[in-house]
Parts: C-alpha cells; sequence; structure tokens
C-alpha cells in the first residue's frame, strides 16, 4: 500500500513544524518552498535572535491576539509554551526566558534555530523542495487533489503555511490568499500590523533617532481614549516606532482605515502625577533660578527634546528660572504629560511585522486546522486571520497551527 501523500506549501515555521508532524504521522510529504531555501523570515525574527515564545499563562496569552485569540484555544491546548521550549531544546538549541517573558535561543542566534528545524524535517523524512513556487490549488468534488507548481503534484491533503504579506523579500507576498480564494475561502482583509506610525509636522523628523523608555503612550480616536501602552518608543524620520507603538498599531491601522482621527499623546512622566510633576517643576525652578530654561530642562529631558519642549510650549529656551510665569510652568507641565502627535498614516507591508486579515477562521476547523469547506485542506501560520503582539506570540502561533495541521492531516478519509 502506497502512503498517503502530503504537501506542505511554503517552509516558514509553520510549514517546517506541519511537514515534520506529518511526516512523523505516517505521510509522505513533501515541503515546497518558493525561495532558494526555508526559514527566511525566521532567520530576522527578534532582531535575529528569535523571540520563539513567551511564557505568558494560556489566559493572557490569548489576550495577545486580539479578539481572534480564541481561534487558538484549542491549538494551545495541544501544543503550547512548554511543549514547543521542550521540542526546540530537543534539537540542541537551548532556550532563555528573558525580560517580559520573552523565550530566545542561548546562544542569541535565529539561524540556529533554523538550521536545527530544517535537520529536524530533513531526519523526519519530508522531501524538500526549494525554489518551487505554488501557483494553484487543485480541487475536484470538493477535495483537494494536489497542488500546480513547476509541475503538478498529486496529494492527498494539502496544508497551506504560505505566510501574511509582511516582509515579501523573505518570500511571504500573500499567495496563500489566492489560493485559500481558489477554493472558495473568504479573506478577511489585510493589512499592516506590528508596523511603525507616520505623523503630522516636522517633530517626529527633529526628534529622530531618540528613544525614550518608560513612557506611556495613550491613543485617542475621534476624541476618546481607546487604548494605551507602558514602555519603550523611538521616533523616525517619519513618525513613531519602538514596542509600544508597534503594540498599540492595531487600533491606529483600523482606525484610520475607518476614516477616523487618531491622536498620539506621550506621557513623558508616567511616574509623576499632575501634582508631583508641578511640585518637581517648582523645585528646579527655585533651586535654578539663574539658570537658563533650556539648560534647566536637562534636568527633565534627554537633550535632542529640549528645543522641540521650547517650541511646542512656547517658552523661550533664554528666559532663567524664577522668570519662568505660573502660566508657563503649567503649559510645560500640560506638555509633559500630554505631549501630542497626530496620526496621518503607517508603513506598508514592506516595515510590518505581521499582517493583520487573512483567511477566515469561522471556515477553518480550530481543533484541526481543516477548511470547512473543501476536504484534504489545512491552513496553518501567518495565512490565517490570526495576529499577535511582539513578544514571542506570532511565532507560538505558527508552531502550534503547524503542529495541529500536520498530526490532523492523516489519517486521510
Ligand atoms: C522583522 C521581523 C521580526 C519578527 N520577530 C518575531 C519574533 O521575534 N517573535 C515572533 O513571535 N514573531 C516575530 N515575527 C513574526 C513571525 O516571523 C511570523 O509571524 C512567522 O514567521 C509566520 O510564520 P509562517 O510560517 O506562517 O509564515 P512565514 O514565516 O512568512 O513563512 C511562509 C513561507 O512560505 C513561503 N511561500 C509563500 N508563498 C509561497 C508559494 N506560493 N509557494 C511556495 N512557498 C511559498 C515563503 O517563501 C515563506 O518561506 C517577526 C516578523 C518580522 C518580519
Amino acid at each position: 500500500m502506497t502512503k498517503p501523500r502530503v504537501i506542505v506549501v511554503g517552509g516558514g515555521p509553520a510549514g517546517l513544524m506541519a511537514a515534520g508532524q506529518a511526516a512523523l504521522s505516517g505521510a509522505e510529504t513533501l515541503l515546497l518552498e518558493k525561495m532558494d531555501r526555508p526559514g527566511r523570515k525566521l532567520r530576522i525574527t527578534g532582531k535575529g535572535r528569535c523571540n520563539l515564545t513567551n511564557v505568558a499563562s494560556l489566559s493572557d496569552f490569548i489576550t495577545h491576539y486580539g479578539p481572534n485569540g480564541r481561534f487558538l484555544r484549542q491549538a494551545f491546548s495541544r501544543f503550547f509554551t512548554r511543549e514547543l521550549v521542550a521540542f526546540i531544546e530537543a534539537l540542541g538549541v537551548s532556550t532563555v526566558t528573558e525580560r517580559g517573558g520573552r523565550v530566545f535561543p542561548v546562544s542569541g542566534r535565529a539561524g540556529e534555530v533554523v538550521n536545527a528545524l530544517m535537520r529536524w524535517v530533513r531526519d523526519c523524512g519530508v522531501i524538500l523542495k526549494p525554489g518551487s513556487v505554488v501557483e494553484g490549488l487543485l480541487v475536484e468534488k470538493g477535495r483537494v487533489t494536489g497542488v500546480e507548481a513547476d509541475r503538478v503534484y498529486g496529494a492527498d491533503a494539502v496544508i497551506i503555511a504560505c505566510g501574511g504579506a509582511s516582509y515579501p523579500d523573505t518570500g511571504s507576498t500573500g499567495d496563500g490568499y489566492g489560493l485559500a480564494e481558489s477554493a472558495g475561502h473568504g479573506i478577511v482583509p489585510v493589512r499592516p500590523a506590528l508596523v511603525p506610525l507616520e505623523t503630522a509636522g516636522d517633530v517626529a523628523f527633529r526628534l529622530q533617532g531618540l528613544s525614550l523608555r518608560n513612557v506611556t503612550c495613550r491613543v485617542w480616536i475621534n476624541g476618546k481614549k481607546r487604548a494605551q501602552a507602558f514602555g519603550e518608543m523611538s521616533f523616525t524620520s517619519f513618525g513613531l516606532s519602538g514596542p509600544i507603538i508597534l503594540t498599540l498599531s492595531r487600533q491606529v491601522v483600523d482606525a484610520l482605515g475607518a476614516g477616523g482621527n487618531v491622536i498620539l499623546s506621550l506621557d513623558l512622566k508616567p511616574a509623576l502625577d499632575r501634582r508631583k510633576l508641578d511640585a518637581r517643576l517648582l523645585r528646579e525652578l527655585d533651586a535654578h533660578g539663574r539658570k537658563h530654561f533650556r539648560s534647566l530642562l536637562k534636568e527633565l529631558l534627554p537633550g535632542k527634546l529640549i528645543p522641540v519642549c521650547t517650541d511646542l510650549t512656547d517658552i523661550s529656551p533664554d528666559r532663567v528660572g524664577h522668570q519662568i510665569t505660573a502660566q508657563e510652568r503649567k503649559r510645560l507641565r500640560t506638555w509633559l504629560k500630554d505631549f501630542r502627535l497626530e496620526v496621518t498614516g503607517y508603513r506598508p507591508f514592506t516595515e510590518a511585522i505581521v499582517t493583520a486579515g487573512g483567511v477566515d477562521t469561522k471556515e477553518v476547523d480550530p481543533r484541526t486546522m481543516a477548511s470547512r469547506l473543501v476536504k484534504g485542506l489545512y491552513f496553518a501560520g501567518e495565512v490565517l486571520d490570526i495576529d499577535g503582539d511582539t513578544g514571542g506570540y506570532n511565532l507560538q502561533a505558527a508552531f502550534s497551527t503547524g503542529w495541529v495541521a500536520g498530526r490532523s492531516s492523516l489519517p486521510i478519509s
């Protein structure tokens, strides 16, 4: 009897995991990857260090994907953080948990993870064909029969793991959406997520290169406060980036898409309420009454922010401390707690860490990742309408859905 044949389309973390699991389950498994080698995106994750997952509890974990996180619950109940870490360590890659519960390889090299996965996939008996672009899905009478690439490949099951549309140079060019659509699947509109934001005026441009730690950023949409995050951010030539901005970008992108007005308000002194901040300002102005305002600000702000502060608060940098009026002090206090930048747009897919939207999860069985529309068709990874926060959530989702899809693709009925 010949073995059932499973084809996996895409050799990212989801596809590599799915292919290995399908092979271990007894399938003759073919992995078709369009690039010259698999795992191109995985190699650049976590700034080349690969933030594999996060040690957050399951209930907390699920909240990091927005409303669609529930879809992952069943996959996580079978293959979650502990299983992923044990799996990677069994491949010879030691891991370490860092600040914020983020798990990385001890070596700090994403390449080590990719190489270990490649060895494992080969040891599992997967046939890997790099340089193979899958252009079509073959479906007959409601059942998948194969794919079209450089030639037609017959299959009993096909797992689509083509990733999203972000960082297209890595091979993730959104092909999975077309393949899924051709099988009748609905695609939730795709848009960049975890993406830097563009702001009005020249303030960000003047501050480019500056990173701020321990600030709070609040998102105001059409005059209502909708979200906030505390941590690190940075200014770029076009606007804002850094961890908290990327996290908040989900709400911002959707609000801009709906034609909303979006303002980001930075609280540069979140540890001090307005009363304490005022007392601090009074102390500084009293203690340094003869100092120029510009020098005085050095006690409060990084140097690059000082000219922007004096411009936006309209306080002359050449005034000395005891000349600063109560009105001016109030303006300074207000600005330190509520430094506003209007968001005018967001960066394109080439700069987005992940893609929001994708294959509609309503049409996919969360226990198996099987299509509810076409027999023998499965999905795994970012091609699904799932996007997580930074912190290891996207790779865990890719590995977990890949694990489930690979295991579920057999037995084939
Ligand atoms: C710069 C950057 C840093 C990141 N850092 C982290 C991090 O530290 N932690 C984290 O959790 N997440 C991180 N992510 C997100 C994470 O990398 C992705 O969510 C994850 O790689 C998705 O896995 P995937 O297997 O679904 O898709 P991908 O990794 O995108 O892989 C899809 C594969 O399919 C192939 N393919 C596409 N179309 C076809 C086709 N037609 N035929 C054949 N093959 C095809 C592609 O070439 C690609 O190899 C980062 C992303 C970026 C861009």
